[in-house]
């Protein structure tokens, strides 16, 4: 899989953003910069923690609303799982794998399960987006 500086994945959501027109906000720019530099998904009062650290006046509720936007305009995506929603960036088409004991959360790039990918694409004509798919199960600690 490629690598990606967070340089690259903030230029790389603000090329989609610029591309529907959207306005550059304090806001939008600092939870772009606090995703890119993530490796996973964050929840929302993570993103303002990071966010509030170098810009105290961005509010929780700022916050929300920009990942919200964010994920409207297919910059990001939430974690499919019922928990506390977690965002992360959309990069290339991947599959979370999730513990249901611990909610502890990995990526695998689609590509790893490409046959499985394509299986489903034929029988349900369905392609897989940014969110990918879920596995859901147990992990070693919690089996
Ligand atoms: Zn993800
Ligand atoms: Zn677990």
């Amino acid at each position: 899989m490629e690598t990606m500086t967070s340089q690259d994945r903030a230029t790389r959501a603000w090329r989609i953003l610029d591309a529907a027109g959207a306005r550059h906000t304090m806001a939008r720019g600092l939870v772009i910069d606090v995703l890119a530099e993530t490796d996973g998904h964050l929840s929302v009062a993570a993103i303002h923690e990071k966010v509030a650290a170098s810009r105290p006046e961005v509010n929780v509720s700022t916050v929300h609303r920009t990942v919200n936007f964010l994920v409207e305009r297919g910059v990001a995506h939430v974690l499919p799982w019922p928990g506390e929603a977690l965002f992360g960036l959309n990069e290339s088409p991947h599959v979370h794998a999730i513990c249901e004991g611990c909610g502890r959360h990995f990526e695998l790039p689609a590509s790893d399960l490409g046959k499985a990918v394509a299986e489903a694409r034929r029988h349900s004509g369905l392609e897989l987006g940014a969110t990918g798919m879920a596995l859901i199960g147990r992990c070693q600690d919690c089996a």
